[in-house]
């Protein structure tokens, strides 16, 4: 399996070090083989190459079979500056990778406040409220008058469609529930054609129940009993919000694994951000971005039919969830350690296995 990694701004440097350490042990507890391209990205790429995504790179993306990027610090990207691209729209528009899964759960070792939970939010990833990769050319965010701004959201039943039926493949790999949550109360149009979608492709899954939920309702349904969900799918802002929510729920928005996929390539990065507050003190947790490239190595098993890969992604899961309930964890699950203990503690479990 050949993978590029690139690195990103503020802790992402820290973070994706310490989770190819997991994945080299990984590597060799399973005996995969990996090849991995080491490039830059964001502003270290801007201070290098005077661009923060290289010419060429998406093809080198596209040619390897997976991709780990790093969080990158967009809101400190220049609007409007052709070399200040955000890598993340960039390779999720350029390599329509419409499904984005943020699997959320409860660990043993770990206050469970809300009760124990194991859900997974499967957002669309390609268009939506998400202005920067809505259009052909341009941007759908528009400044009418200096006093008036119109933000455009675009839905489309081809993504509806292709996102439903992502979430259904994987609840029926699951406890065979999924929950669309929208706002066709209000978005009567975009929603009710997401929500049309969602119901036309449930009839291919006889054996998995649809239910509904409307988005805000939805912010207090799944605080209220979190355990009632299994793959809740819905549209891009709203499931970043949400991953966001529950990912935090779960113990730490550093515990916010998430992988983009789409038909031909796939990118683990972490559900935060670069945590500027964070960066360079050795103290972000690394296991976001540990648990995304588990879910790469997984979605790559599944697709190549090589069964180890699906071995070694759940052989980390694992690893986390023990050094978790070790206590053997970065300080925002309450633990001691720096990010490269932490990762260590992954590492020494994956490389110990019998
Ligand atoms: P953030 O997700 O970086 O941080 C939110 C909070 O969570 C902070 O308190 C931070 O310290 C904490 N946190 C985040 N990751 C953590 C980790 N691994 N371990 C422990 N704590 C962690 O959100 P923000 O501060 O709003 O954004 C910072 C920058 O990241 C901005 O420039 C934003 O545009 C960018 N961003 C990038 C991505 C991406 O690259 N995919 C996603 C969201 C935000």
């Amino acid at each position: 399996m050949r993978m590029v990694v690139l690195p990103g701004d503020g802790i992402g440097p820290e973070i994706t070090e310490a989770t190819v350490g997991v994945l080299e042990a990984a590597a060799q507890a399973f005996q995969l083989r990996l090849e991995l391209e080491h490039e830059v990205i964001g502003l270290e790429s801007h201070r290098r190459h005077g661009t923060t995504v290289m010419p060429g790179l998406l093809e080198r993306v596209r040619a390897a079979d997976g991709l780990i990027l790093g969080p990158t610090s967009t809101l400190d990207y220049r609007e409007g500056d052709a070399n200040q691209i955000n890598p993340s729209m960039y390779f999720r528009k350029g390599l329509d990778l419409f499904a984005n899964i943020r699997p959320a759960r409860t660990y043993p070792g770990l206050p469970a406040k809300l009760g124990q939970f194991d859900l997974i939010v499967v957002r669309e990833n390609t268009e939506g409220f998400y202005a920067d990769r809505n259009m052909e050319q341009g941007n759908s965010e528009l400044l009418v008058t200096p006093d008036v701004v119109v933000s455009m959201r675009r839905i489309t039943r081809a993504c509806c469609l292709r996102v439903a039926r992502a979430a259904f493949e994987l609840a029926q790999r699951r406890r065979r529930k999924v929950t669309a949550v929208h706002k066709a109360n209000v978005l009567r149009i975009g929603d009710g054609m997401f929500l049309a979608c969602c119901r036309e492709v449930a009839k291919d899954f006889p054996d998995v129940a649809l239910d509904e939920i409307i988005v805000d309702a939805m912010m207090a349904h799944v605080v209220r009993d979190p355990a009632r969900f299994d793959v809740c799918v819905t549209t891009n802002m709203f499931g970043d919000i949400l991953s966001d929510l529950t990912a935090e729920m779960s113990g730490s928005l550093g515990l916010g694994g998430s992988l983009n996929a789409g038909a031909e390539s796939a990118m683990a990065q972490a559900a935060h951000g670069s945590a500027p507050d964070l960066a360079g003190q050795d103290v972000a947790n690394p296991l976001s971005l540990v648990l995304s490239t588990a879910l790469l190595l997984g979605w790559h098993g599944r697709r190549t039919g090589e069964v180890r890969f699906i071995e070694a992604g759940g052989a980390i899961e694992q690893a986390v969830a023990e050094a978790i309930g070790a206590g053997e964890a970065t300080r925002d699950l309450g633990g001691r350690l720096g990010t490269r203990a932490a990762a260590a503690a992954v590492t020494a479990r994956l490389t110990n296995r019998r």
